[in-house]
């Protein structure tokens, strides 16, 4: 169990997920025991340098990089930028006046603030393609194969979407961005702790990840390199082997050292327990309230998150109705809710711009209890029937929703 106060039903882990005690613990211990500059060469600087040496290799072995390979930074916006920023003009570097590849690639459904990145770049004269996704928001490769040349400085797709939980084909990608001599960058801010997830295995050159999604603190993060790949940095500094100036937050960095140790530890139990809960919650849903969709239910998904459509229904409505009711959620991405804009991923999957409001996504976490899914389903029926006259009236002696999802199933 995590120390932080909760509401009774969280179910927006993918936006952030509570602060683990490990995680606070090993911080506060950092932070009056290590807290010296790991770049000083005297005693305490040296044991502080020796306790960044030591979260490094736990964040390393947790996503299956090699210790040189992680670059910590404030979190994924920033690798994310490193990651693209510095891989272009890398290449500018290295091509010359002439014939230098200029192009970057990314999937239309990346996180906001990449799309925010790809925008300025564009306007400081980058030459930006988006790979399109299919209904299911399924990356569609003919059309990757046919954008990704050899102009392409860099190739970069979320290795899971945030929003619909869909995951992107990061083996494939590789081997078709290697072939055009390109690098490949992955935002595996939403696979770590809800994949199997390894550096190495993914065929990535580059990856980034952040900690409070597995239940370190914000405001930390890291980009993996792999050794040979060419990258300036954002900011220039001996730090981090010159690929990231600035004293280390070494706090924070450790805190998300323990979060890794503590994922990893039961993470094969975590997969296996949030995928039954997920598909709970979808059944109880689509059983309870017709006319609800799945969105990318037909796609390769993350075992933790869902994203419905009520019928069509404005997702702010149906969550303000769900938050009063105990039931805390999200419409599409947390950075981008709040506005009345449809999610630009919903619309990149075909859905028009009053279908792209009504995304709502439940992502459940390790805390997530089958009682908390129970009662999600209850509220949600309780919200949506009296916004939706259409619908059948459910009685209150109604099935319980493990006997919906049991109808559902048949
Ligand atoms: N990429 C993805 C896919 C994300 O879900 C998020 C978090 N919303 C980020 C990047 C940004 O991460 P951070 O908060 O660490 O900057």
């Amino acid at each position: 169990m995590s120390s932080a106060t909760l509401p009774p039903v969280y179910l927006d882990w993918n936006a952030t997920a509570p602060v683990l005690p490990e995680a606070v613990a090993e911080m506060l211990d950092v932070m009056q025991h290590a807290w010296a500059n790991p770049s000083s060469t005297h005693a305490p600087g040296q044991a502080a340098r020796r306790v960044l040496a030591d979260a490094r290799a736990r964040v390393a072995a947790f996503l299956g990089a090699r210790a040189a390979e992680v670059v910590f930074t404030s979190g994924a916006t920033e690798a994310n930028h490193l990651a693209v920023r510095g891989t272009l003009a890398a290449a500018r570097e290295a091509g010359g006046a002439h014939g230098a590849r200029r192009r970057l690639v990314l999937s239309a459904v990346e996180h906001p603030g990449l799309m925010a990145l790809a925008a300025q770049l564009r306007r400081e004269g980058t030459p930006v393609d988006l790979i399109p996704v299919d209904r299911q928001g399924r990356l569609d490769l003919d059309a990757a194969h046919a954008l990704i040349g050899d102009d392409v400085a860099l190739v970069s797709v979320m290795g899971a979407n945030n929003e619909t939980g869909v995951l992107m084909p990061c083996a494939e990608l590789a081997a078709l961005t290697h072939a055009r001599g390109a690098p490949l960058h992955v935002d595996a801010t939403q696979l770590a702790g809800k994949s199997m997830l390894s550096f190495a295995q993914t065929g990535a050159d580059l990856m980034s990840v952040s900690a409070h999604k597995i239940g370190g603190p914000r405001g930390v993060g890291a980009l993996l390199v792999r050794q040979g790949q060419a990258l300036v940095p954002l900011l220039a500094g001996r730090q981090e082997r010159h690929r990231r100036g600035g004293t280390e937050n070494l706090p924070g960095i450790a805190g998300y050292a323990a979060a890794c140790g503590r994922t990893a530890a039961t993470l094969a139990d975590d997969l296996a327990a949030m995928a039954q809960l997920r598909q709970r919650l979808e059944r109880g849903l689509c059983a309870r309230l017709p006319g609800t969709v799945v969105l990318g239910g037909l796609a390769s998904r993350l075992p933790n998150t869902v994203c419905v459509s009520f019928g069509g229904l404005d997702a702010d409505a149906v969550l303000t109705r769900l938050e009063r009711a105990g039931v805390v959620a999200s419409s599409g991405a947390a950075c981008s809710a709040g506005g009345t804009q449809p999610s630009h991923v919903l619309l990149a999957m075909g859905l028009d711009e009053h279908a792209a409001r009504s995304g709502v996504r439940f992502s459940i976490g390790r805390d997530t209890q089958a009682a908390q899914i129970d009662a999600a389903i209850a509220a949600a029926v309780r919200a949506i029937e009296p916004l939706r006259p259409d619908l059948p009236r459910t009685a209150p002696a109604a099935a319980s929703p493990a006997d919906a999802a049991a109808t559902h199933a048949a």
